[in-house]
């Protein structure tokens, strides 16, 4: 997959105009297109990944802006004290459907058990 067919690749340059609750160098969070919590919150890195399993020795940092970058949304959207859910998928069996790594931010209200 090129950069040019890759939603999250589009998205992150900005050339679908979608509004981020956060952009930095590395990172860019934006609104789920449909929410599954009252707070479903995508953190994403710019450069585009697969999955987690693509994540190097080199991407430890990455690893780390991203977490604090969920965590600070958190904050911002009010649901740091009463919790929330932070998971990415990998491949057909987690369901993943977008092949650009991304890390759910999900709260707002109480998830259930996973499964
Ligand atoms: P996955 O199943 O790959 O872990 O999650 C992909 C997520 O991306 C889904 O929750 C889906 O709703 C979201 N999504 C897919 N396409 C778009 C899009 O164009 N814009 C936004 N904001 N979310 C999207
Ligand atoms: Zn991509």
């Amino acid at each position: 997959m090129t950069d040019q067919d890759c939603i999250f690749c589009r998205i992150a340059r900005g050339d679908l105009g979608t509004e981020f609750v956060h952009q930095s160098d590395a990172v860019v969070a934006f609104d789920d297109a449909a929410p599954a919590a009252p707070v479903h919150v995508l953190v994403v890195p710019r450069r585009h990944l697969a999955s987690v399993a693509d994540f190097g020795a080199g991407d430890s940092g990455l690893l780390a802006e991203i977490v604090e970058v969920a965590n600070q949304v958190a904050r911002n959207r009010g649901i740091d004290a009463t919790g929330y859910r932070l998971l990415t998928n990998h491949g057909a069996d987690a369901g993943q459907t977008v092949h650009h790594l991304h890390f759910h931010l999900l709260g707002g209200a109480e998830l259930g058990p996973l499964a």
